[in-house]
């Protein structure tokens, strides 16, 4: 017999591994290896998704209506440029789908999420990836890496795994380099986290051009991974064309009525968003006091970087699960020497503190 052969691209893609949740033989586990928060997500939330146990025999709101006037509403965007999608990641795919195919480059930063390159390969594309300047995308390389086979450029802002991001002026420089027709996705996932003057979601650039989107996710500060919901706001071409690509019911009944509530738990947001803003300085300074070279983030994770290189992070990532203790190993980044740790709750970023302190005085002792 013979297999059937999968579209070119396919089979040179590295399935995608998302963060563990588990080590075998330990029984008390701290996940904090993608990116969610410890506060869980607004009881609200919660009260809606159970609410719908009683309508599953029902196919959800195909056009999503009531969450992108709620998305449009919380946001002061207009209903009709956001188009749902079943997590970000659907999206990114979608836009893969619907934008590049064999021949066509799509272009995105060193270290930037590993789905862009995933999405694009799985359309028969060639993902491009750009040098970064100290782990932020680096717009003059990424407008020298533009190529007249470019079809999207992807950039994460700010970017995970590195938490870094670029200006609002920056991203405005990228987008005016970019050549007419190339798409410019501004994944915003981490968005709500970052309080610093010169950022921007880019929505503005959206609002103002046929050519730019940006995403955004449920799954970060709004605590609703499990369901797998995202949006994206998009120019009125963009938005036609992915209603044609998308699943008619992408988005399903339970994330709907949950990311509604979610939107409107405002209080919940700022909670999430202050429980950031205190401990990722904390977690920051004090793993940078053991000697790690932590990269200063705007997110809700921090990339660690050890001074001993792969090894040293393989083993320090051996003993923290030895602990309990997840966060995700960065090989898959082109960062072997680097965890990245998703900033917990205060007790288990202690507890994070307090190992890789015993972890790096144990190295300090062998040497
Ligand atoms: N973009 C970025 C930058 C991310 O870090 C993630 C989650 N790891 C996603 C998109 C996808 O998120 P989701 O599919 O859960 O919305």
């Amino acid at each position: 017999m013979t297999a059937p052969k999968p579209q070119p691209g396919i089979l040179g893609i590295a399935p995608y591994k998302g963060g563990e949740g588990s080590v075998p033989g330990v029984t008390k586990v701290h996940k904090l290896s993608s990116n969610e928060t410890p506060l869980g997500p607004s009881p609200k939330a919660i009260a809606a998704y159970q609410k719908m146990a009683g309508e599953l025999h029902r196919y959800p709101d195909g056009a999503a209506d009531a969450l992108r006037n709620a998305v449009a509403r919380h946001h002061g965007l207009p209903a009709e440029n956001i188009v749902c999608s079943n997590g970000s990641d659907e999206m990114i795919s979608l836009i893969c789908a619907a934008y590049c195919g064999p021949g066509d480059e799509v272009l995105y930063s060193r270290h930037g999420f590993l789905m862009y390159a995933i999405a694009a390969m799985a359309r028969g594309a060639t993902p491009v990836a750009a040098p970064e300047a100290n782990y932020t995308a680096d717009v003059d390389a990424l407008l020298k890496a533009v190529t007249p086979r470019t079809r999207i450029v992807f950039l994460a802002n700010p970017n995970n795994p590195t938490g870094s991001y670029i200006s609002a002026a920056e991203l405005r420089r990228l987008r005016n380099g970019l050549p007419a027709g190339v798409l410019l996705v501004i994944d915003a996932a981490y968005a709500e986290y970052v309080s610093r003057n010169d950022y921007s979601n880019g929505a503005e650039l959206v609002a103002e051009r046929d050519d730019t989107v940006m995403t955004r996710t449920f799954s970060k500060i709004y605590g609703l991974a499990a369901l797998r919901l995202g949006w994206t706001y998009a120019p009125a071409g963009v938005v036609d064309v992915l209603n044609r690509v998308r699943g008619p019911f992408n988005v399903n009944a339970a994330a709907q009525a949950a990311g509604v509530a979610a939107l409107e738990d405002v209080a919940w947001l700022d909670k999430a968003r202050s429980h950031n803003d205190a401990e990722l300085p904390r977690v920051t300074a004090a793993l940078g006091k053991l000697g790690l070279d932590v990269l200063p983030s705007v997110g809700n994770f921090l990339l660690i970087r050890f001074p001993g290189g792969a090894a040293q992070s393989k083993a320090a990532d051996e003993f923290l699960r030895s602990q309990g203790l997840i966060l995700r190993a960065m090989g898959a980044y082109g960062l072997a020497e680097a965890l990245r740790l998703t900033i917990g709750t205060a007790e288990e970023n202690d507890l994070v503190i307090a190992a890789l302190g015993a972890f790096m005085a144990k190295q300090a002792q062998r040497r």
